[in-house]
């Protein structure tokens, strides 16, 4: 095959329908606000917030300019053995946000990397405590972890998995928490914190002592939107400590403001012992990722090792990049300064009622949401997946972006949406809809 200039055919596009795509790209080449701007043109409401992570909307000059004006100063700054004061500011101010003694930072360029670190560190942890036998990791059906090896092998997702051989051994899946008499529940369900038991079970069968950490994302996000039952949160906790497992949870999508509160742990008052952090750290203006340990852990791995070691063998070239940390810094400043969560957690009950009037729609199978975060299932057309597809495109040629997992439609906007936003959205929603009968 001849690549042309400016053909579409050398880049191979991620978790992308490829050939369809290319046969009619959809080419986002502006943002600003709660907008894009497509290759034709026109505008395009956010509804997903780009993937989760662009919560204070597009184009911010404040965080434009710091990134800007980090890279000239120092483009780079080696990440081993040598550090920039960058990271440091961050940690500190991330620490200052995450719940309890959650006060160490590591910092990665993405969520796959922030899970494989959190699932490392989790065995480190063991190791340094004389526990080397805990090596398996409890997580879940229909979860979501990124696409890194560890986070594949987690991965509570037969689309995700199956290609790619037998993964990680020592990976076992509680089932997950979207019981049949969920639907078009919103907020918390009542029922099914018993689910947590899952996690009990697996213990009695490989024994508690051999686990090294149980990972879930508090709000399952990308597999769509399954939000926790009352109490279920808890019981994970308590099995964790009576067996002395790990409590992780990705927060990739719920933090920073998109529960309502900074992290989901906080909605939810259950204190895990480290959470993974990614997208909206930088509003997604440069990449990072994170994980946040907690007290013990860290003084577990690094007041153990001999005086003068490397304590943990792991990191990135581009860790703690300084571009990454700039952004970081930016985007805190902007969330206290304009008080983003609480405006998030003020605009919930108005956006929820929105979606949840979508109920009414024959086309509408389910919906489920919390805070910020709505997932709005389709009913399936021919294939699974494929009439969300459709939609996800009818939408974004309507004016609306709509991340589809399958047939759930993702919604996520930036935290900056307004009531005119969600208005805007809904009649979108409602266009695209009405044009199949719903
Ligand atoms: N964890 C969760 C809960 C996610 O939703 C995602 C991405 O959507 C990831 C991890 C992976 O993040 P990334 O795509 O930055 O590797």
């Amino acid at each position: 095959m001849q690549v042309t200039t400016n053909s579409l055919d050398a880049y191979w596009m991620p978790f992308t329908a490829n050939r369809d795509f290319k046969d009619e790209p959809r080419l986002l080449v502006k943002g600003e606000g709660v907008y894009y701007w497509n290759h034709k043109g026109e505008k395009i409401l956010d509804g997903t917030a780009g993937l989760f992570c662009c919560a204070l909307g597009h184009g911010r000059k404040e965080i434009i300019d710091a990134v800007s004006h980090q890279l000239s100063e120092l483009d780079y700054s080696p990440s081993f053995n040598i550090g920039h004061p960058g990271p440091f500011e961050l940690a500190s101010k991330i620490a200052a946000l995450t719940p309890d003694t959650l006060n160490h930072i590591f910092f990665v360029n993405s969520g796959s990397e922030a899970i494989d670190s959190a699932m490392k560190i989790a065995l480190a942890y063991h190791r340094s405590n004389g526990q080397a036998q805990r090596q398996r990791f409890v997580s879940r059906e229909r979860s979501y972890h990124g696409v890194n090896f560890g986070g594949t092998s987690l991965s509570g997702l037969m689309k995700n998995r199956e290609t790619f051989g037998t993964l990680l051994p020592g990976i076992h899946h509680m089932r997950h928490t979207h019981l049949p008499e969920h639907s078009f529940v919103r907020g918390q369900p009542e029922t099914g914190a018993d689910l947590a038991e899952d996690l009990q079970r697996i213990c009695e069968l490989v024994g508690g002592d051999t686990i090294a950490a149980c990972i879930v994302e508090p709000i399952a996000g990308s597999t769509g939107i399954l939000v926790p039952p009352v109490g279920y949160l808890d019981r994970l906790r308590e099995i964790c400590d009576r067996h002395g497992i790990l409590l992780i949870f990705d927060e990739v999508i719920c933090g920073f403001g998109r529960s309502g509160k900074t992290f989901a742990a906080q909605s939810f008052n259950v204190t895990p012992d480290m959470m993974t952090l990614a997208k909206a750290i930088t509003n997604a203006v440069q990449p990072m990722g994170a994980v946040a340990v907690k007290d013990e852990i860290y003084a577990t791995v690094v007041d153990k090792a001999p005086p003068g070691a490397i304590e943990l063998f792991h990191g990135y070239t581009y860790s703690a990049h300084p571009a990454a940390c700039a952004a970081g810094l930016a985007t805190l400043a902007i969330y206290e300064r304009e008080n983003t969560f609480e405006k998030a957690a003020e605009l919930s009950p108005y956006f929820l009622d929105a979606i949840f009037s979508l109920k009414d729609s024959p086309l509408i199978k389910d919906i489920r949401g919390y805070g910020l975060l709505a997932g709005v299932e389709v009913v399936p057309g021919a294939a699974p997946g494929q009439r969300g597809y459709e939609m996800m495109k009818e939408l974004f040629w309507e004016g609306l972006h709509i991340k589809f997992t399958g047939d759930v439609g993702c919604v996520s906007p930036p935290l900056i949406f307004s009531r005119d936003n969600v208005d805007e959205m809904m009649r979108i929603w409602r266009r695209v809809l009405a044009r199949h009968g719903g």
